[in-house]
């Protein structure tokens, strides 16, 4: 059959975005958690066409047509004159490049609150009707965050800040397809790459959504993610509510945040943890999903502005937060000029370089290792959607053994995860801890052999 269950989901590809349920004519997709803690369709009735509508706003369709193959051609296919006149190999098409804050937001945000600070002028100035952005969900207590539509102020402030949980648009994208109405809306770079995809292969249902924000990425994490923070401050899967992944520390720095979450039961007093106590959650890949492995675009390449955090001094010094800002229409440049002149947003234009370099493990993730999974996965012969990192031939030992011990890991949290959640007792930690320490030894000695190590120590001293 043609469609996404054989082509993506049986190769391992979906990253549950749920955008080939609102486009299948039958109606014949649903989207539902698997039990590797993400979304994923599956086929509600059995009539499918044939036809592979699906497949066509599948952002990890193996088989894409030339015109929409990776991120450069669909920006190609969709850029309009003057905008995304620069180029960076880490970002893409963009107009300008800042770091900054909105005065007014930042303190309830996860970075500088500039999300939050858009999506309030989209909807103060009437640019959109309604506005698709991810909120609490209070409907079912096992299913922590969903996206929903929102058309009141008021209301943004309930979307704020970054939940580290899957969440897919299928819902709504079904209620919002062909209608009069305008939309925003805010995604991880696959949601945004999937809308896209749909505005290419049906104009007319999706010229809706006239506006949207992505937010950069560093992976997915699957519901394991919360679960295992919970369990590090004794709650249990089954008692978690209100989870909560970016506790700013104000007195400290950027990256000093804590997860916090309740536990059923007790009097609804949040419990901290901070994530500096956990680990490298990001480098490791912990609960991130295998698509996210074979995934380009790590700052919304396709959307009208990117967000993300500023990792670079001095910005990261300061605990408030700062975030990243790409904008890549004349038009996003214009909100942000104006929110600026206006001194509700205070930002710093910054070179591409120094945003490059808020990104690099980011980068040297997923492009360097791209080029090694790329050619491992070639000679299993797996199936892998177009990309435009090349192959690499001569592997670097370490680096080979770094992104293949990283892959290791990703299995296996999710396989000991399972286990876990199934035979408590399963001890987690004990099983993981031989890659784990693996890793972390061959990453102390990649870093030995890079120049800039060396230069930052003696900067430091
Ligand atoms: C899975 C994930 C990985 C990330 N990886 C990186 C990274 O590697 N580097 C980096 O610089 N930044 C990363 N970010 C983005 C960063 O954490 C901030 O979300 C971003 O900078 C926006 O900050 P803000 O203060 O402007 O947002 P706020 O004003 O706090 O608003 C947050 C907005 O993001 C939306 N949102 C939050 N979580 C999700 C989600 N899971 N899916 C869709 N929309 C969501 C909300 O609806 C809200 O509109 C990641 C975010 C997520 C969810
Ligand atoms: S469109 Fe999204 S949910 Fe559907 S198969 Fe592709 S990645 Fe998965
Ligand atoms: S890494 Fe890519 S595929 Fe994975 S969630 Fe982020 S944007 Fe989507």
């Amino acid at each position: 059959m043609n469609n996404v269950i054989s082509r993506v989901v049986a190769n391992d590809l979906c990253i549950g975005c749920g955008m080939c349920a609102a486009v299948c004519p039958s109606h014949n997709l649903g989207i539902r958690l698997n039990q590797q803690g993400t979304y994923e369709p599956f086929l509600e009735k059995d009539q499918c066409d044939d036809k592979g509508n699906c497949l066509k706003v599948c952002p990890f369709n193996p088989f894409p047509e030339k015109k929409v193959a990776t991120e450069d051609a669909i920006l190609s296919t969709i850029t309009k004159e003057n905008d995304s006149p620069n180029y960076s190999k880490s970002f893409g098409g963009y107009n300008s490049l800042y770091v900054g804050y909105a005065k007014e937001y930042r303190r309830e945000a996860s970075s500088g609150g500039i999300a939050t600070w858009l999506l309030k002028q989209l909807l103060k100035h009437k640019i959109v009707d309604k506005i698709i952005a991810t909120i609490e969900n209070d409907k079912d207590d096992s299913v922590f965050y969903k996206y929903t539509i929102i058309d009141t102020i008021e209301d943004i402030n309930l979307t704020s800040k970054t939940k580290y949980y899957p969440m897919h648009i299928g819902d709504i994208a079904r209620l919002i397809k062909g209608t009069n109405e305008s939309y925003a809306i805010i995604g991880l770079p696959c949601t945004i790459k999937a809308i896209r995809l749909a505005q290419v292969s049906e104009p007319e249902n999706w010229k809706t959504i006239k506006f949207c924000i992505s937010i950069f990425c560093g992976g997915l994490k699957s519901t394991f993610f919360t679960e295992y923070l919970a369990s590090k401050i004794d709650v249990r899967y089954d008692e978690i509510i209100k989870p909560e992944y970016r506790v700013k520390n104000i007195n400290s720095t950027a990256g000093d945040y804590s997860f916090s979450c309740s536990k059923k039961g007790d009097d609804n007093t949040p419990l901290l943890l901070p994530m500096k106590k956990v680990g490298d959650m990001w480098g490791t890949g912990y609960f991130k999903p295998n698509p996210c492995d074979f995934c380009e675009d790590l700052s919304g390449e396709l959307a009208d502005i990117s967000l993300g955090d500023a990792w670079i001094p001095p910005y990261n010094k300061d605990g408030a937060g700062h975030s990243l800002i790409i904008t890549r229409t004349q038009f996003a440049e214009q909100l942000i000029s104006t929110g600026m002149s206006a001194q509700q947003l205070i930002c710093d234009g910054i070179h591409q370089k120094q945003a490059s370099l808020s990104q690099e493990g980011n980068y040297n993730h997923r492009r360097v290792g791209l080029s090694y999974r790329l050619k491992w996965a070639k000679k299993r012969g797996d199936i892998i959607p177009p990309k435009r990192t090349r192959r690499i031939w001569i592997e670097n030992p370490l680096k080979s053994k770094i992104f293949k011990l990283r892959q290791k890991l990703q299995k296996e949290s999710t396989i000991f995860w399972i286990e876990e959640r199934i035979e408590k007792g399963k001890n987690f930690e004990e099983k993981i801890s031989k890659t784990k320490a693996e890793l972390a030894y061959y990453t102390k000695i990649e870093h030995l052999f890079r120049k800039k190590y060396w230069i930052r120590k003696l900067i430091r001293k």
